[in-house]
């Protein structure tokens, strides 16, 4: 009870308030209006404009890549990075049940079916010993490709997410995804910033996909972006997320089922000013994090940090308590007395539409579920 108490008045003191104290709010402390403002005034502020272009080669610069395709949502870049993947009806997806549903939402999308398997304790994400132990069972090498021989579907992608910004184990991921034939999509969504033996997270897979949604490190009001360093993929990223359509002066022929998931050059404007900040937005994080974690090591309940080998972007930080009855009091104290915070996400197959998907033990998906909680991570 004293350490739930004491955190309280610790995160108050932080954000020097007696108000509600959100989880995660965006800030605006850039050019934000000035470019909006622009956008409005060029009339600009659709489909196409300088902003988007700009936003595109800011986002290869930040991590590293040869293309990005901005697109309308998080959950969009994913549904088609698996597209361009070559995810097909009827297909298996590996990927963990600790996530955000948007992960399993946009495999269900492509008519796939997501395989659960088990995170690592340590990341919190896909666990490459997992995936090795599953496809050691069940993975059937094919000319074509790996199959399943429990289902006999194929497995055409595998679909790890950095939870919270901290990186999944890539180097040994890719190596046993390589190993079995199955491409990599990275779910960056949370971990824009993050890197991992120096190189950003999004840049290890074939693709990889992010968000700038409103309650993410950097958000544009809603949106997202593919990167790849595949040039003809992400050509044909561009080209899927815009109708399809073969450019021409004044004709409309589209030549493959498209989707309108272009992402306004409003919303672009945004997500520039918000990026021209990335760099400030971690250090000031990191700072916070520095701050949570000296304070949580004198008070006996474990603050997650950052792997070896790994920086994480500390988008939500969180901590790990004992057990489910302890988190469960730490949350209702908590949000009764100002400060947010919230249980992570229940695992993918207790939701109805994905409980009947095949699946691993869980021993550490479920640890984690019964005990991490993420506190207020806002930039100051
Ligand atoms: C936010 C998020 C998404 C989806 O992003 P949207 O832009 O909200 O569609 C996907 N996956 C994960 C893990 C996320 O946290």
């Amino acid at each position: 009870m004293n350490a739930i108490n004491e955190t309280i008045s610790f995160i108050k003191e932080q954000y020097k308030t007696e108000n509600p104290i959100p989880l995660h709010t965006p800030y605006f402390g850039g050019n934000e209006k000035k470019y909006l403002i622009e956008t409005i005034d060029s009339t600009y502020v659709s489909s196409v404009g300088a902003y988007v272009d700009q936003f595109e080669l800011m986002m290869e610069n930040i991590t590293q890549t040869s293309k990005t395709v901005a697109v309308v949502n998080g959950t969009a870049a994913i549904q088609v990075a698996l597209r361009l993947i070559g995810v097909k009806t009827g297909d298996e997806v590996l990927t963990q049940a600790l996530t955000f549903v948007a992960t399993a939402n946009a495999i269900a999308y492509q008519n796939a079916t997501p395989v659960f398997l088990d995170v690592d304790l340590d990341t919190m994400g896909l666990s490459p010993k997992a995936v090795e132990i599953f496809l050691d069972e069940f993975g059937d090498l094919r000319q074509d490709g790996c199959y399943n021989k429990k289902t006999g579907k194929k497995i055409s992608a595998c679909l790890p997410m950095h939870t919270f910004g901290f990186p999944v184990h890539l180097i040994e991921l890719i190596e046993i995804c390589n190993k079995w034939k199955i491409p990599v999509v990275e779910d960056a969504a949370e971990s824009l910033g993050s890197k991992y033996k120096g190189k950003s997270t999004g840049s290890f897979g074939k693709l990889g996909t992010f968000s700038f949604n409103g309650n993410k490190i950097v958000t544009c009001g809603g949106g997202g972006a593919i990167v790849t360093n595949d040039l003809k993929l992400g050509q044909k990223g561009k080209y899927l997320t815009t109708t399809a359509k073969i450019p021409h002066p004044y004709e409309f022929v589209h030549d493959e089922m498209g989707y309108n998931f272009r992402m306004p050059n409003l919303n672009a404007a945004l997500a520039c000013a918000q990026l021209e900040q990335l760099d400030d937005f971690l250090q000031n994080k990191r700072k916070l994090a520095n701050e949570y974690k000296t304070f949580f090591e004198s008070n006996g309940i474990i603050f997650r940090t950052e792997t070896p080998d790994t920086e994480a972007n500390y988008w939500l930080m969180c901590i790990e308590l004992e057990n489910k009855s302890e988190r469960d009091l730490f949350l209702k104290s908590t949000n009764k007395n100002n400060v947010m915070t919230r249980p992570i996400w229940k695992l993918m197959y207790r939701l109805p539409m994905y409980s009947n998907c095949q699946r691993d033990e869980q021993l550490n998906a479920e640890f984690l579920e019964d005990r991490i909680v993420n506190i207020p991570s806002s930039v100051r």
